[in-house]
């Protein structure tokens, strides 16, 4: 038996599988549920008026949304997640879905793309003046 310490109270604990001790861990899952049922009563509501209204921080809440514990229904565009690539709203998650097929199908291609772009842009015969360039092509 392993005894452990509770992060969130300090109680110390016998440890099995999870890092909280069982009430911390309980009073986490009721704060779950409080905001999945909140969020049913008021589909609409922001991160801010669910954290005002359940008293749980809005950083647990969007925590929950980045996890895809709870998904905010497709009207609600108000819960303030946004595409970390566009800032498209979103319901769930990091990427809206079109940056999201882009980052799997695309990534390699894109990689190669920058570089490629990289080189362009620090190949020296780019940055000589026109009248430069062409002097040499001519010889
Ligand atoms: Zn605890
Ligand atoms: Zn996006």
């Amino acid at each position: 038996m392993e005894l452990r310490n509770c992060p969130e109270c300090g109680k110390i604990f016998t440890f099995i599988k999870t890092n909280l001790c069982p009430e911390c861990k309980q009073k986490l899952e009721d704060q779950f549920e409080t905001v999945k049922q909140y969020l049913q009563e008021n589909p609409k509501a922001n991160i801010q008026q669910v954290s005002e209204g359940t008293g749980i921080p809005e950083k647990t809440i969007s925590g929950y949304l980045r996890d895809g514990r709870i998904i905010a229904s497709s009207e609600n565009k108000n819960l303030g997640l946004t595409c970390e690539l566009c800032g498209e709203p979103i319901p769930a998650g990091r990427f809206c879905y079109a940056c999201g097929q882009k980052l799997t199908e695309g990534f390699k291609q894109s990689v190669s793309e920058i570089n490629k772009k990289k080189a362009d842009d620090i190949s020296p015969e780019k940055n000589k003046p026109e009248w430069a360039r062409s002097r040499f092509s001519k010889y």
